[in-house]
């Protein structure tokens, strides 16, 4: 789908509105988070949100089922109709990825439920958002109900699924020529030199960035696409049949993550920590599913406490 339409830019609210109440965007808070909002005005659309998307579909906690004396409830709710604007093209490749592990691979209800009445607007980037981004390294594909041009005093809208060639058909918005390929890739965004990192698993310089590592998991926790998890079964002492099972995030940067029984820790050592995210995010992810898992939002750099740029880290080994 290549054909682009034309919307006043003065009429967006009015078009959002139409569509339903549930309008979601990107809104500077104590970090710009996409949260519900009522006019278009709210929106901070001036940089990438800085906490993705993510939690609204793979939730931070989420109680899987209730136990009580021996019956098991599982209460699966649908979410209601929501309008997701002002996605950029890392993020909507991170929720296709997402989509691909919890509905295709495995067929996650919890995680369905949270996506199924979702549409997704994206809101292109001309160039890159900040020094860290790389998106256009990563090969992304386009993966949007309605992906939105800004030209300033109009946008033009093009369709990516079905439901969004209704809503601009619906809406009688005009022609407006044709999408071209290179009009969908960001300026400045290809600064990943390397394709293919596999062989550089035993570069000293690795040691370099984990030396720099805390930790911490704020990378994984707001990258878009990690979706590992533990499970939980909490039960109160007072009463031994009864309780939840839930699950959490969990990160691949923790060293409780591998730990085992017989307190065996597979990824003991920091460093060890540090190139397993990258590498299933640049090497495990696309042997199994053809893709990178990463998108190159650049959040797990910008936002990472002691800022390791693992990009320019992969670009000087040799
Ligand atoms: S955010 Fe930075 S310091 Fe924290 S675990 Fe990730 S790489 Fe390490
Ligand atoms: S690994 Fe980093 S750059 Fe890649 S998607 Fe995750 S947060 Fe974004």
């Amino acid at each position: 789908m290549d054909a682009l339409y034309r919307l006043e830019a003065d009429k967006l609210d009015i078009f959002l509105q139409s569509l339903g109440p549930d309008i979601y965007a990107p809104v500077k808070t104590d970090a710009i988070r996409f949260q519900k909002i009522s006019s278009v005005k709210e929106a901070d659309l001036t940089a990438l949100a800085d906490v993705p998307v993510k939690d609204f579909f793979f939730r931070q906690r989420e109680q899987l089922f209730k136990f009580t004396k021996g019956k098991i409830a599982t209460e699966i709710k649908d979410a209601p109709f929501r309008i997701f604007f002002g996605l950029r093209r890392c993020d909507l490749n991170a929720v296709k990825h997402q989509d691909f592990i919890f509905i295709e691979k495995y067929k996650d209800p919890y995680y369905t439920a949270q996506r199924k009445n979702t549409l997704l607007f994206g809101y292109h980037c001309d160039e890159a958002l900040n020094k860290y981004c790389f998106c256009g390294s990563m090969g992304l594909e386009e993966y949007h109900d309605i992906m939105f041009f800004d030209k300033k005093k109009y946008f033009l809208l093009n369709p990516g699924s079905k439901v969004g060639q209704k809503i601009v058909s619906e809406a009688k918005l005009k022609r407006a020529g044709t999408l071209k390929k290179k009009d969908t890739i960001p300026k400045g965004t290809d600064r990943l030199e390397k394709k293919d990192i596999s062989k550089l698993f035993e570069n000293s310089l690795w040691e370099k960035g984990a030396d720099e590592c805390l930790s911490c998991s704020a990378c994984t926790s707001l990258c878009p696409t990690c979706y590992c998890h533990e499970v939980k079964d909490d039960v109160k002492l007072s009463d031994l049949k009864s309780g939840e099972r839930t699950r959490e995030w969990s990160s691949c940067q923790l060293k409780s993550f591998t730990r085992v029984a017989g307190e065996h820790v597979f990824r003991e050592k920091r460093v060890d920590r540090f190139k397993h995210r990258i590498y299933h995010q640049l090497v495990y992810f696309k042997e199994r599913y053809g893709v990178n898992m990463c998108v190159g939002c650049g959040r797990c750099i910008t936002h990472c406490p002691t800022t390791i740029d693992f990009v320019s880290l992969i670009n000087k080994m040799k």
